[in-house]
């Protein structure tokens, strides 16, 4: 008798921005407490999984050389992770997964987070497995900090490591421009970066996040954009200092504000409304400050399937 080949899965998973990251001095474990306000954004990867004889992983699109395509890829570790947790480890050797990357790598917008979670969704629909969106963010939260936003999607606030999630109420849409940088920056070297500074004293921290929340449900993005903080963007200006003209640029050109996502190096740009983010990204991409300009909004909703409405 034939077995039954199940036909792929697509899911479509947004990457986010931090409107707000406060980072604690470096816990005596190696780990920083965050708090922070991520929004997820229209721009996205496409993550396909497949039920095959030649497992392994594909990728094409932003960095597609730069992405590991072994085991110590994350969407990898999530089929991994899947497997063990349901009872079938081992399950991702008979598995091909295809990613189309429209993330930056290493751009400080969770782009190997996002196929993590695209994946725990791509696999739960492939294998017609009885899990919640609540117990594949229990799995999420080991593979790394930022998969399960990547999973929920929206708006929320992240404590811990960025990994407790509370949503955010975030009326009407706000509309972004994203400058992407000529090469990634490491987390971990930013993060050892503002160590550096903290340890000179410098630079001065954020503050509270409950101003963002407030600007979030007021919706006002001109509110909003006076609030942009993130504790990260000096390490990331002092390892990169052709931010600093990068943001320039992007308020030169009309941005409301613009500030560094993550760990960067990209920079992202809070607009007054579509029309105004299409003119921001249509000259700052004529400023010759960064490699490739995207418009986006936000929030979107977290790991979909495409063409389909039951994923878990
Ligand atoms: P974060 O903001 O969560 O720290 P990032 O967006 O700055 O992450 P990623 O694009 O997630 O960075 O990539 C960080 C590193 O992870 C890359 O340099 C790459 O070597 C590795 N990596 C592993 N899996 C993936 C993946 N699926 N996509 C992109 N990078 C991956």
């Amino acid at each position: 008798m034939l077995a039954v080949v199940p036909p792929p899965v697509t899911v479509r998973v947004p990457a986010k921005v931090n409107l707000h990251l406060a980072v604690s001095d470096l816990r005596e474990d190696g780990y920083h407490e965050l708090v922070t306000v991520f929004q997820a954004l229209s721009l996205t990867d496409e993550v396909t999984v497949m039920a095959t004889e030649e497992p392994g992983i594909e990728v094409y699109g932003e960095g597609e050389g730069s992405v590991p395509t072994g085991a110590n890829n994350l969407a990898w570790r999530a089929a991994q992770a899947l497997a063990a947790h349901v009872g079938k480890p081992g399950a991702e050797a008979k598995v091909r997964i295809v990613l189309r990357k429209g993330i930056p790598v290493a751009g400080g917008m969770a782009g190997g987070s996002a196929d993590a979670a695209a994946t725990l969704v791509g696999l739960a629909s492939l294998w017609k497995l009885d899990v919640t969106r609540d117990e594949l963010a229990e799995l999420a939260a080991g593979l790394g900090s930022d998969v399960p936003f990547a999973l929920y999607g929206g708006t929320a606030l992240g404590t811990g490591r960025g990994e407790q999630l509370v949503p955010v109420l975030a009326r009407h849409t706000f509309h972004w421009v994203l400058a992407f940088d000529q090469r990634g920056l490491s987390t971990p070297r930013v993060f050892g970066e503002l160590d550096r500074l903290r340890a000179e004293g410098k630079p001065p921290r954020i503050g509270s996040h409950t101003p963002v929340v407030e600007a979030l449900a007021s919706g006002d993005p001109r509110q909003l954009a006076l609030l942009l903080g993130n504790d990260l963007q000096a390490a990331a200006v002092s390892l990169r200092p052709g931010l600093r003209r990068t943001l320039r640029a992007g308020v030169n050109a009309g941005a409301l504000a613009g500030t560094v996502s993550g760990s960067g190096p990209t920079c992202a740009f809070l607009c007054a409304d579509a029309q105004s983010a299409v003119e921001v990204a249509a000259e700052l991409s004529g400023a010759g400050v960064c490699r490739t300009v995207r418009v986006a909004h936000g929030p979107v909703p977290g790991a979909r399937l495409v063409g389909g409405d039951d994923a878990p």
